[in-house]
């Protein structure tokens, strides 16, 4: 069986009746005015796209169901004595892709009906109007004219007769705009049925073709829905909107769905159709004002509302037409909304005891969240970007475009923004980026430097804008023939990757009081920590503020950058080695007190230095290019050494050369200046009264031996200090020959942090940035890979292996504290597998706090993911 009458579909099959079916089914059964009809199912689609033509018995059950459909309004298709039956064809799948198919009005009008349309109607305009629609809709949905003549026809005769209204033509000259449209038709070579069953057949094939048109192909392939599940086809009795000022159409939402708020809201458009609605023809009026010109319809409506909105126990979204006098309900679904909706919705309706917390807490898309806490262009702005780049870091800024570091920190104290739009930073910048809204390239990706250190900083990135010729010397950039120099305000958004010429208004995020109730609800059920990955006080202040429950990683190496580059340069050198390294113990000493201070009484867990030495060094071609402009002289003694140096610590292949862990072992007098520096800043802490918890962390590690001899070093340095409170020594798991050794280490380690980050290179054997710019991208297109790893963690390969170890180190030492310091760690996906593999907890960006903390809750309440 193919067809299903509303009044006997089952409401809750979406998958078989699309979500449009559905909800007529359903409103139907709960008494609602829905004018009769039937629905195709999408199996019916589905037989079609794949043989190529309906199922058999198809045409007998539209048949069986027409005749039911005649018997139940009394009219009958084709009719010429009597009101003749008129019936929409409409498209709809299981999941809303609004606009993306087609749908065709009027069915039914021939020559033979026109005349009792407009008898019936008592209205020749409004009937000339139908028929000029069916053509219309019919000439480009089945016989796939071009909608863009019928266009030109209306509007060249709209201007003729100096009107701005379809409504303003009169009934002959509608009846002269059919005309011309079917000769356009019959001109192809194509003809309108006239027999109302072809046009019923047709028009249904057609809907199901719409289904693989380019739209729906290409929305499914963003939203990601299933090309396989096919439209359903729901053909229903006309009601007209049209009829004159005592009809009209609308939709309407059971709450603000930009907002959330309670209370309808809603568009009405008088003497339309529904089409005219959303196409933005005319203005429309709001509910208030259908309620001052039809006040029991609009009461009835909120009783459709309520009605409604306790039925799906969710915000609706509701289509209506009034026919002279009568209410019509034309379709319903739950209504998309923002994320800001979404808080507020849900939080409301458990107040309301409509839904639990948990219904509540599984209602609101984690990520979502992000957007919420970035400030953000103001809705409902039209303007063109200038170019679009990649979404490196959520948030808009606008500023002045700067175009060095340099010139970042000098216009900046003088209290102007700055925005610094660079090819590509590099850690030379990094004193530019901390004083900059945000930051444009238009090279890297949304791993390379600028991104990290944008998202690490909570600062907009739009990068790999690749439309932008960057003229760093001019101070200038260009896309196409405009030209932007420093000093002239841009804006970016970092959530999409837009840039605009000048500033637009920016709305700060405003955390609502509903949004710190949902946060507190998913506090009492995660059963998973939340930390934050944050370097320096500021950002640890941040992440409190969100919640975060301690750091889960603070990257000292940021804290080398800036205008302390020169100290650790020096000891590289191995000049002047103890004056350096006093000096970067001072520095570091109060980086980590500050980060103590905001976290005061949560564990801080600093990682030793990780990134190979040649990162801090100058670029060694523009070395060499500055010798060989100076002869030798006493003068280049100094660049010489550079010269050595970099050359000496040049690697083919840096991210597995001399870093992590094994710069301890080789340069071991750095980590014992960091670990004074710890112990000096947690000295500090508890003679201030604070309440420290400092714990190290050791990178890298592969082997037992390399953890022990580090260790052995850290420990020295403790003990040396005046500390008498324990300090815990940990180590990353991110070379999967720790994980398969997590045993081992976890004598040693009193905790785990998995890098997932490089576990992931390492598992894979891959570059994360090479890969992302060189072929990850046509992997996961292609379908060779499902997803990208260093988005949702791989879970059977280097899940695994944190699987492996979480267990093996918790057999050792049952107290073993795990969690993840990863990206991974503020992804849903991920860290729904974390919450199943039994981790502690996990460390992310501070504003992705709040989304990880809904994430942790979802997982705990058994959110699954397809
Ligand atoms: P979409 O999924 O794009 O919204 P619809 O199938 O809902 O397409 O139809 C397009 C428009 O036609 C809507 O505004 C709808 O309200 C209107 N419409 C559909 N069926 C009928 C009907 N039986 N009577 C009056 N208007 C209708
Ligand atoms: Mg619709
Ligand atoms: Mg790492």
């Amino acid at each position: 069986m193919y067809v299903f009458d509303f009044s006997t579909a089952d409401g809750t099959d979406r998958d078989l009746l699309g979500g449009k079916g559905a909800g007529l089914a359903t409103m139907t059964a709960l008494g609602l005015p829905v004018p009769p009809g039937f629905t195709l199912s999408t199996e019916a689609c589905r037989r079609y796209l794949v043989d190529g033509d309906v199922p058999a018995d198809l045409w007998n059950e539209v048949r069986a169901a027409r005749e039911r459909l005649e018997a139940v309004t009394g009219r009958s298709l084709g009719a010429n004595d009597g009101p003749p039956l008129l019936l929409s064809v409409r498209s709809g799948g299981k999941f809303s892709m609004p606009g993306m198919m087609d749908t065709v009005l009027n069915l039914g009008i021939n020559e033979k009906v026109i005349g009792p349309l407009a008898e019936w109607a008592d209205n020749e305009h409004f009937a000339w109007d139908a028929y000029r629609r069916f053509v219309q809709t019919y000439g480009k949905v089945v016989l796939r004219a071009d909608g863009g003549r019928f266009e030109n026809i209306l509007t060249e005769l709209r201007s003729t007769r100096g009107v701005d209204d379809d409504a303003a033509l009169t009934a002959d000259d509608l009846e002269q705009v059919t005309r011309r449209f079917q000769r356009i038709i019959t001109d192809s070579g194509r003809k309108i049925p006239e027999n109302p069953v072809d046009q019923l057949h047709s028009a249904i094939a057609a809907v199901f073709s719409s289904w693989t048109n380019r739209r729906a192909r290409e929305y499914r392939r963003i939203n990601q829905i299933d090309d396989n599940l096919g439209t359903a086809c729901t053909v229903q009795m006309m009601v007209f909107g049209d009829l004159g000022d005592d009809s009209g159409t609308g939709v309407c939402f059971t709450r603000d769905p930009a907002t959330g708020e309670t209370g309808s809201y809603g568009d009405y458009l008088p003497n339309a159709q529904g089409e005219d609605v959303v196409a933005g023809i005319r203005n429309t009026l709001d509910l208030e004002d259908l309620a001052g010109r039809h006040p029991e319809h609009h009461a009835q409506l909120l009783d459709v509302m309520r009605t409604l909105e306790q039925h799906y126990s969710d915000m609706c979204d509701i289509e209506f037409t009034i026919e002279r006098e009568r209410l019509w309900i034309l379709q319903t679904r739950v209504g998309k909304r923002t994320a800001q909706a979404a808080v507020q919705i849900a939080v409301d309706m458990a107040d309301e005891g409509m839904i639990d917390r948990a219904t509540a807490l599984l209602r609101v898309e984690p990520t979502s969240l992000d957007v919420m806490l970035h400030p953000r262009i103001a809705d409902g702005l039209d303007i063109e970007p200038l170019t679009v780049g990649l979404d490196a870091s959520p948030g808009a800024a606008s500023g002045v475009a700067v175009f060095s570091a340099g010139r970042a920190v000098e216009m900046s104290e003088t209290g102007v923004d700055v925005v610094l739009v660079r090819w590509e930073t590099n850690p030379d910048d990094i004193h530019g980026l901390a004083v900059a809204e945000g930051v444009l390239t238009s090279h890297g990706g949304k791993t390379s430097h600028a991104a990290v250190i944008a998202r690490g900083m909570g600062k907009a990135a739009v990068t790999g804008a690749a439309e932008i010729d960057v003229q760093e010397a001019e101070g200038r950039f260009t896309v196409g023939i405009v030209s932007i120099s420093e000093g002239d305000i841009i804006t970016i958004d970092g959530s999409t990757g837009r840039v605009f010429v000048g500033e637009l208004p920016l709305v700060d995020p405003d955390p609502s009081p509903e949004l710190e109730t949902l946060l507190e609800w998913a506090d009492e059920v995660r059963r998973l920590g939340v930390r934050a990955n944050a370097d320096d006080g500021a950002g640890a202040a941040v992440a409190r503020r969100w919640g975060a429950e301690g750091i889960g990683l603070a990257r000292t190496e940021h804290m080398f950058l800036g205008h302390r580059l020169p100290i650790v340069r020096s000891i590289i050198l191995n000049q002047d080695t103890r004056q350096a390294l006093d000096d970067l113990v001072d520095i570091q000493t109060d980086d980590f007190t500050d980060l103590l201070e905001a976290m005061d009484g949560l564990p801080v867990i600093v990682r030793l230095l990780d990134p190979p030495l040649h990162e801090f060094l100058p670029d060694r071609i523009s070395l060499l290019l500055e010798r060989r402009n100076h002869p030798a002289s006493s003068d280049t003694i100094e660049l010489d050494r550079w010269i050595d140096a970099v050359t000496r610590l040049e690697e083919t292949n840096p991210m597995m050369g001399l870093r992590g862990v094994r710069l301890g072992v080789i340069r071991p007098e750095l980590y014992r200046a960091q670990v004074r520096a710890a112990m000096e800043a947690t000295l500090r802490r508890l003679d201030a009264g604070g309440d420290p918890k400092i714990e190290i962390m050791i990178p890298l590690v592969s082997h037992e031996s390399e953890f022990t001899h580090v260790l052995d070093i850290v420990n020295q340095e403790i003990e040396a200090s005046a500390v008498e409170i324990d300090i815990p020594v940990g180590t990353m798991i991110e070379v999967p020959r720790a994980a398969l050794q997590a045993s081992a280490l976890a004598v040693h380690a009193d905790f785990f942090s998995f890098g997932t980050n490089d576990l992931t290179q390492m598992t894979y054997g891959i570059s994360r940035d090479d890969a992302e710019r060189a072929f990850l991208d046509q992997y996961v297109t292609e379908g060779v890979l499902p997803s990208n790893p260093f988005t949702h963690i791989d879970e059977v390969g280097v899940g695994r292996l944190v699987e492996i170890a979480t267990r093996d180190g918790k057999v050792v030492r049952p107290d073993l504290e795990v969690g993840v310091c990863g990206e991974h760690g503020g992804d849903p996906k991920s860290i729904a597998f974390f919450h199943r593999v039994g981790l502690n907890y996990v460390s992310c960006s501070p504003p992705r706090v709040p989304t990880a903390r809904l994430a942790a809750a979802q997982a705990a309440l058994g959110k699954t993911f397809d």
